[in-house]
């Protein structure tokens, strides 16, 4: 079995790493980030007094991040099954403890041995690639040393006990703080893009929660760094908050697979379908579109299911764009979405079904891998608008349905409503 595994993961041979099939800037990218990463450990080490070890913060971070990662293991575990990039590291409060309380060298063998941990108890379920963990260590390497740099320059040494800490210092400890998370988030969000190429903002950097939430783990980071020197025992109150932190990660993870749609990132039917019912019993007018791509059965037809989907995510994203906010987008089936507008009549609601089919006829998808932009896509929209046409969410999609498919009758590319006649083509 373990042999297995390690062939899996591609460790036994450096020949057969998964590094080497990735995109030649990647793979330059993450030996830099690599490289950079040893270079700071080999400069803190041979820096006078570079290996004194502070042992009993450095033996108390070890325990603590060791106990906290067995406790956790199951919630870290399912996490990385759900959630395909990992922005939220609970490895982050260990590592910005480190660098308030050790010097840099044992911050980064620190770093590395917390992450190794996280990585082989909760490996199993989810292979992920090794040279992106050692990157995502390295990253945060590097960031603890931005880290300490600031507090350097502010004056804020290691922390002992005989270390006396006035506002100011906390400031730079905030200061340091902000530069950890940034530096770690810009280098991860980096090596996303040079790996998979032209990806929305949200996928490289996350989402404002999942931001907040990396954020509250540095802080925690910060907090147990200034507890450990003055008290370690005191690190006994900040197992349960970071526990409660690192589960409610979970319930995060939960909730978006329970309402979105995991290809493109709209609601699910489910989801959307809860939404128009609670626009329903606000008894104001509403608008439900169904839009349906046109020939979509070409597109893979032709370039291949892979292409078909990357066409689907830009459907999606443009569809989205082309609504208000406050609007419910949602993936109806295959490539179907579902749109519902409150608050709008008719004539709006026809007016933004044109504006979406517009931009989806004007949309250009590049898709590298087979070496070719898509354009000239088409999508037909069928509307209907409380209560006009139906008194029931049922009763609505279906009759948005029924004049989707009149308007694939009539020739595809184009708006049809359920009651008027009107059409894109007669305006
Ligand atoms: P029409 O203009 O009549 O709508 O033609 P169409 O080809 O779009 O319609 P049809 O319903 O016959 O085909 C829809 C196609 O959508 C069939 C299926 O291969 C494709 N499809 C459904 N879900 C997905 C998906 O998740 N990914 C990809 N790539 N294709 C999908
Ligand atoms: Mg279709
Ligand atoms: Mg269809």
């Amino acid at each position: 079995m373990a042999s297995i595994r390690q062939d899996d993961l591609g460790l036994a041979r450096i020949e057969k790493w998964p590094l080497w099939g990735r995109p030649a800037i990647s793979i330059w990218y993450v030996l830099a980030v690599d490289l950079g990463a040893l270079a700071v450990i080999a400069a803190a080490f041979a820096r006078p007094g570079g290996a004194d070890l502070p042992v009993v913060a450095a033996a108390a971070l070890a325990v603590a991040a060791f106990v906290q990662g067995e406790a956790s293991r199951r919630i870290e575990r399912l996490r990385r099954v759900m959630s395909g990039s990992v922005h939220i590291n609970m490895v982050s409060v260990w590592v910005f403890a480190a660098v308030l309380t050790l010097p840099m060298s044992w911050v980064a063998v620190l770093t590395g041995l917390v992450s190794a941990h996280v990585v082989l108890r909760s490996y199993r379920v989810q292979r992920s690639y090794p040279h992106r963990q050692v990157m995502n260590a390295a990253a945060m390497v590097l960031a603890a040393w931005a880290a300490r740099l600031v507090l350097d320059a502010g004056g804020v040494p290691v922390l002992t006990r005989a270390t006396a800490l006035d506002a100011v210092s906390i400031g730079v400890v905030l200061a340091a703080a902000v530069v950890f998370f940034a530096v770690d988030g810009v280098l991860i969000a980096v090596s996303l893009r040079v790996d998979a190429g032209r990806r929305p903002l949200r996928d490289l950097i996350g989402s404002a929660d999942d931001n907040a939430l990396e954020l509250a783990t540095i802080c925690i980071g910060a907090v147990i760094g200034l507890v450990l020197v003055y008290q370690p025992f005191a690190l006994l109150f900040l197992f349960v908050p970071l526990f409660v932190l690192h589960r409610s990660v979970l319930v995060k993870h939960l909730e978006e697979l329970a309402t979105k749609d995991q290809k493109t990132g709209l609601l699910n039917v489910t989801t959307w379908q809860d939404l128009a019912s609670k626009e329903l019993t606000r008894g104001s007018p509403f608008g439900v579109l169904m839009v349906d791509l046109d020939h979509f059965k070409r597109v893979n037809d032709t370039y291949g299911h892979l292409a078909g989907d990357e066409v689907l995510k830009a459907v999606a994203g443009t569809v989205r764009r082309s609504v208000r906010d406050y609007d419910s987008v949602g993936r109806f089936g295959g490539e179907e979405f579902v749109v519902l507008l409150p608050g709008l009549r008719d004539g709006d609601v026809l007016a933004i079904a044109e504006r979406i089919r517009r931009a989806i006829s004007q949309l250009r998808v590049p898709l590298p891998s087979c070496d070719t932009t898509l354009s000239a896509l088409s999508a037909s929209i069928g509307v209907a608008v409380y209560p006009d046409a139906a008194s029931g969410v049922d009763g609505l999609v279906h009759a948005a349905d029924t004049a989707l498919y009149r308007a694939k009758r009539a020739g595809r590319n184009r708006v049809v409503s359920s009651l008027t006649v009107y059409d894109t083509r007669t305006g």
